[in-house]
């Protein structure tokens, strides 16, 4: 059996292995939480991790639009644009 490190749905921060909270919604979407304090803020008080600035989750977006292989999509747009006129 292997295991995939799961990431908190709400601060994005990785779970370690034999710990967190998965929770699933009626509807069988399922969310992984590392504590306590990201399942109320997610759930009972239903935050955006975005606003906050202890959620990591805004951060991981931004790495995820920073990383290698977007950028070379987006610079590999921008040739095919250029070549065009
Ligand atoms: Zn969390």
């Amino acid at each position: 059996m292997s295991y995939t490190p799961k990431k908190c749905s709400f601060c994005s921060r990785l779970i370690p292995l034999g710990q967190g909270i998965m929770f699933i919604r009626n509807d069988g979407a399922t969310f992984w939480y590392c504590s306590s304090k990201c399942r109320k803020n997610a759930s009972v008080l239903k935050r955006d991790p975005r606003k906050l600035k202890w959620a990591r989750a805004q951060r991981f977006r931004s790495e995820q639009v920073s990383s290698p292989q977007t950028r070379m999509k987006l610079a590999e747009a921008t040739v095919a644009t250029t070549k065009k006129k």
